[in-house]
């Protein structure tokens, strides 16, 4: 007994030292892509990922443990954003099933009754030493797939998946600018002052030779102008640039800052509230929303990180696109280089005898350019053609590839797609 108060204090720092190593232990972990990580009691889910991707559902969880106490504070939301852990899961699966690779996922698996993954800790836990467990694991989560993300690539998107309740049926996309801030003329935007505010601060220094700060936000290449153009319309985008005075509109939360360069670093974040209408209301529309943003972010990787999700898991630069849905029909279609100078190249699979129609488009739809190459039998897997875009000013603009067999007649039958999924590719020209 005498030795106890010396004892007791070792005791202690051994078990502190313990707990340190543990935790430089856990915060080394190679977390294996697509395998599945849990937090203490399985509030919070992760699945490690390989791509430059990282997305969040801090409101989408649906445990109500009895264990952790009702958020009750005044100012304190509790309804969830329905669907959410559904869509990212989604997401992940489109990721999958078109590029072969896995983002990063994070998922609150807790109700917002009982944690709020989206708000500083006092507000988020109340105090309660369970829920902040969970809300400083999701936020380590986070920051593990940062690290990853960074080793991998040097830099990346990070994502936060909400669901709004808004009327107006459409995206909002948060940058951390204020709907007054984003009815500023592009000029003002494109200040020092504005970008500093940005959850894209980084992305709009590195890019800023060829876009601008405003032009990452509503321009040609925007993420809200590629979704838009893909079936769901943005706010901020070309075709709504702001929101209305008088119009609801999420800027982005307390992990866009969080996560975001708006605090330094090399990775990029956006708050993503979806509306409910043709994206959270059924699995279909879950699906079809996952697709579209997929390749929206393929588009906007490729022209702004200059990464290309689809060779990122690839051994060699050979291999394209691994689709392994079985309702398309080609294998693999490539565009390259990004940008393209003065000439562009797009190599498909070699399918016999055909004749393969290249078209440009103006981003809100006008045909500026069209070629048709004959190509004819051949032992090769696949066929490259050369176009030129000597003709074409600088921008950003939609190119699709069709492909027609001369043997199918001339109907519109005969002249079908070569891959829905692939027929349309964003391309930037800068000669
Ligand atoms: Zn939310």
């Amino acid at each position: 007994m005498k030795n106890l108060p010396i004892l007791l204090p070792l005791t202690f720092f051994s078990f502190l030292a313990f707990v340190s190593i543990t935790a430089k232990l856990s915060a080394q972990t190679a977390y294996t892509p697509s395998q599945t990580y849990f937090g203490t009691n399985s509030y919070i889910e992760y699945i490690a990922g390989n791509l430059p991707l990282i997305i969040s559902a801090a409101h989408g969880g649906d445990l109500s443990p009895a264990a952790l106490p009702t958020r009750n504070c005044a100012a304190c939301v509790t309804v969830s954003d329905a669907n959410t852990q559904e869509l990212v899961r989604a997401m992940g699966e489109s990721f999958r099933k078109v590029f072969g690779c896995f983002p990063h996922l994070i998922i609150n698996r807790l109700h917002r009754r009982k944690l709020d993954a989206n708000r500083e800790i006092g507000e988020a836990a109340l105090g309660n030493a369970q829920a902040e467990k969970a809300w400083s694991e999701f936020h380590q989560f986070i920051d593990s797939a940062k690290q990853s993300v960074l080793r991998q690539f040097g830099r990346g998107l990070y994502l936060d998946m909400h669901g709004h309740g808004h009327d107006n049926q459409r995206l909002e996309l948060g940058y951390l600018l204020r709907d007054d801030e984003l009815r500023l003329p592009d000029d003002s935007l494109n200040t020092a002052r504005y970008i500093g505010f940005s959850s894209v601060r980084n992305l709009a220094q590195i890019s800023r030779q060829i876009f601008t700060h405003a032009q990452l936000l509503r321009g040609d290449a925007a993420l809200g102008t590629m979704l838009a153009l893909r079936g769901f319309p943005s706010v901020p985008s070309k075709q709504s640039p702001f929101p209305l005075a008088n119009e609801d509109y999420f800027d982005g939360g307390y992990n866009t800052a969080r996560h975001s360069s708006y605090r330094g670093g090399a990775i990029d974040g956006v708050q993503i509230e979806c509306n409910m209408d043709g994206v959270r209301d059924s699995p279909q529309s879950l699906r079809r929303f996952s697709d579209s943003i997929a390749l929206s972010l393929r588009d906007f990787m490729q022209l702004h990180y200059r990464i290309s999700l689809p060779n990122t898991c690839l051994a060699t630069s050979t291999a394209i696109y691994p689709l392994q849905s079985a309702n398309i029909e080609i294998a693999g279609l490539e565009i390259f280089p990004q940008p393209i100078a003065h000439e562009g190249f797009v190599r498909i699979p070699h399918q016999g005898t055909q004749d393969i129609i290249i078209q440009i488009f103006t981003v809100m739809g006008s045909l500026v350019q069209q070629s048709v190459h004959h190509s004819t039998q051949s032992a090769d897997s696949f066929t490259v053609i050369p176009f030129s875009t000597n003709a074409l000013p600088n921008g950003v603009y939609m190119l699709t590839v069709r492909s027609r067999f001369p043997d199918a007649g001339n109907t519109a039958l005969g002249s079908r797609l070569l891959a829905d999924y692939f027929r349309t590719a964003l391309v930037l020209i800068t000669h």
